[in-house]
């Protein structure tokens, strides 16, 4: 793992098995995460980003199993560490913000608290005092008015519990966040609110940033790197650049492009992507795009695609070769 990586996560596969089925969830992906850099990890709903986040820090529900590959933090494979080291690291080391502000703090107790909880934890050695400052500084650094710490949840709108959240979430200043599809919940205005602050503290803290969203238009606004999700694999990775400027595209990534609403455009609807993902319990032995993909061949039904690599840019797709270049569409075979 190079210096330079603070997150690399190898060939991870999940599932979750329940007495009926087995649904495979992740299937084999690969990230790498540097320091100091947003990654963004996009898809649609159902694609496995949440459970590859919950992956790392392990909070998987009781019937998601990792089945294989590995996570490797700061140079730590995180699957071989006991629940009690684990524990160390999350928080402290890596933290998470969940999707919905609205379930995710305690009602009953103040948001002073809920900060001064996860201090505490990670910092047993810290006066009360010292912890008091640490909570009021906290929520400074998020916009919230330090001599609000005493109110509940219910006394905040959406948006300030969201930073809230974001608040507990660094108050240990992790070296990594994930931040699962933070704005998701939120009303137009308040999400670029939400978005600009969580830019300005990764700038001024060096946090690394796993950020998880189903928005092309978050991840050309933070991210660094990019990872399109689709039926538990990356389909598609790059630099910001290479996905947003680059020419050649998994058509997966090409129907998410097209199905941005374009302003100036007088089409009657949208130009959604037909069909649904495959269901995950019964993935087919082919490429998982198959079954809504224009571009389609023979070929496309029977073998999984490779892995094409053009310097940063990584495609899997029967469509170009392994050089990311375009093939001959001239037999429809291949
Ligand atoms: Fe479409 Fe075939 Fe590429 Fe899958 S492998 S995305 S079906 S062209």
């Amino acid at each position: 793992m190079s210096e330079n990586t603070i997150l690399n996560i190898k060939d991870l596969s999940v599932i979750y098995k329940t007495d009926l089925e087995t649904v495979e969830a992740v299937n084999g992906i690969n990230i790498a995460i540097k320091r100091k850099s947003t990654f963004g990890l996009v898809g649609e709903t159902g694609a496995g980003k949440t459970t590859t986040a919950r992956s790392i820090i392990r909070l998987l529900p009781a019937v998601g199993h990792v089945t294989g590959g590995s996570i490797e933090f700061e140079g730590k494979n995180l699957r071989e560490l006991s629940e009690e080291e684990m524990r160390q690291y999350r928080g402290e080391k890596i933290a998470m913000v969940f999707q919905d502000p609205m379930t995710s703090l305690n009602p009953v107790m103040s948001v002073g608290d809920q900060i001064a909880e996860t201090i505490k934890i990670h910092n047993p050695e810290l006066s009360k005092e010292e912890v008091e400052q640490r909570v009021e500084s906290t929520l400074a650094m998020v916009g919230i008015l330090p001599s609000r710490k005493i109110d509940y949840p219910h006394q905040f709108s959406g948006g300030m519990k969201q930073r809230v959240i974001i608040a507990i979430a660094l108050a240990c200043e992790p070296d990594l966040l994930i931040a699962d599809e933070p704005t998701t919940a939120l009303d137009v205005t308040i999400q670029a609110q939400v978005l600009m602050m969580i830019k300005d503290l990764r700038e001024r803290l060096g946090t690394s940033m796993l950020m998880i969203t189903h928005d092309l238009g978050i991840v050309a606004k933070i991210c660094d790197d990019v990872g399109v999700m689709y039926a538990g694999k990356i389909v598609e990775s790059g630099t910001v650049q290479d996905i947003f400027e680059g020419k050649n595209h998994h058509p997966y990534t090409e129907g998410l492009f097209g199905s941005i609403p374009d302003l100036k455009s007088k089409a009657k609807r949208l130009n959604a992507i037909p069909g649904l993902m495959p269901d995950p319990t019964n993935l087919p032995k082919g490429c998982a795009f198959a079954e809504r993909c224009k571009y389609a061949k023979d070929i496309c039904f029977q073998e999984q695609p490779k892995i094409s690599v053009s310097g940063t840019h990584k495609l899997c797709c029967h469509r170009f070769d392994e050089n990311g270049n375009k093939k001959e569409e001239n037999n429809g075979q291949s």
